[in-house]
């Protein structure tokens, strides 16, 4: 049966994405450097868990303020050594004057990495402070892009928002921002995480209208601790839909449960962007490889080594 006589019955779409052969998806999975030698564990069972799907690149962020950055190098410097995935390493401009910024992007290309996700970073200290950059520090994201394809050819991906950056004064800012990094050498957008997919779309057209072509890839977020959750998504003032509110009600203390349900969310979500046409995906993993996993059998994405064995 083909997706579209499927659909034609009313089933959803995971079942038409089930039945479809027809795909050339693109997934990439975001990790975040670990704080201890267990976390470091649980990390790299991850990575070994989702070697096998090829992903396009594997993203390691660089905590506020570039706490992380030993630990974030760390990271990637591992994932060249033992594995075969395409780093990405995520770069900001908060507390580094251009000096220190472009050392270490040459680093990196002396590495051997090729890819970075550039961003301006939040504001180090309280949540909700105002962003200052250095008298001789990289200012926005837009001159930190600039700076990267200045120094070699490097890949760059960078950040957008899908529902309004909570700074911007509008989205028409947010997709002049995003014009500009784009004229400074991005080739890819990343979205923050969001879980009203209208929204998305209704962002993605207007990225479209304003003549900027670049791949825009939805952020993807499996929930899984709802109450941390709602406090990122108050962090990057993503809306929380009451539907998921109401799918999650009274699990706090089942996170077993929890996990199914996310599983249904996300496979559900994925399998719906598929059918509006996109094929890039990028998961924020949170160190987890079980809901991408899941994620990328919906999208038809498979373990080559693993499909050779059952033939
Ligand atoms: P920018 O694109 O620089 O925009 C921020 C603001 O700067 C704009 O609203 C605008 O007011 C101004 N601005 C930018 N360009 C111009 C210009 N050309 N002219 C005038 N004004 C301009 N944070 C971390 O600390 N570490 C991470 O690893 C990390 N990873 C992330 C990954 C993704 C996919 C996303 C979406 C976000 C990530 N963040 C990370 C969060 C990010 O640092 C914050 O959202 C930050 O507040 C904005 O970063 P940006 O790169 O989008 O900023």
């Amino acid at each position: 049966m083909t997706p579209a006589e499927i659909a034609a019955r009313n089933v959803g779409p995971v079942a038409c994405a089930g039945a479809r052969s027809d795909r050339n998806t693109r997934i990439s999975f975001e990790f975040f450097p670990p704080k201890s030698d267990e976390a470091e564990e649980a990390l790299w069972q991850a990575i070994r868990k989702l070697e096998p799907m090829n992903p396009a690149f594997v993203s390691v962020t660089y905590g506020a303020g570039g706490s992380t950055r030993e630990r974030t190098h760390r990271t990637v410097r591992r994932l060249i050594e033992e594995t075969t995935v395409a780093p990405a390493a995520h770069l900001t401009c908060v507390a580094a004057s251009r000096e220190e910024v472009d050392k270490v992007i040459r680093e990196y290309w002396e590495t051997g990495v090729r890819h970075i996700v550039a961003l301006r970073g939040d504001p180090p200290g309280d949540i909700g402070g105002v962003y200052e950059p250095l008298p001789n520090g990289y200012a926005n994201a837009t001159e930190l892009t600039a700076a990267i394809t200045r120094i070699a050819p490097f890949e760059v991906s960078v950040g957008c928002y899908p529902e309004k950056h909570p700074e911007s004064p509008s989205i028409e800012h947010d997709i002049d921002v995003l014009k500009a990094k784009v004229d400074a050498g991005a080739t890819r957008a990343i979205s923050q995480m969001f879980f009203d997919t209208d929204a998305f779309l209704r962002y993605v057209d207007r990225v479209r209208a304003a003549g900027i072509t670049i791949p825009i890839v939805p952020g993807i977020m499996p929930v899984t601790n709802f109450k941390s959750l709602t406090r990122m998504v108050q962090l990057c003032q993503a809306n929380l839909p009451a539907w998921l509110v109401n799918l999650f009600e009274g699990l706090d203390a089942d996170p077993e449960t929890r996990r199914l349900v996310a599983a249904s969310v996300v496979a559900e979500m994925c399998a719906g962007l598929e059918e509006r046409g996109f094929s890039d995906f990028h998961f924020y993993t949170l160190n987890r490889a079980d809901l991408a996993l899941a994620t990328c059998r919906v999208l038809g994405v498979r373990s080559a080594a693993r499909e050779g064995i059952h033939g």
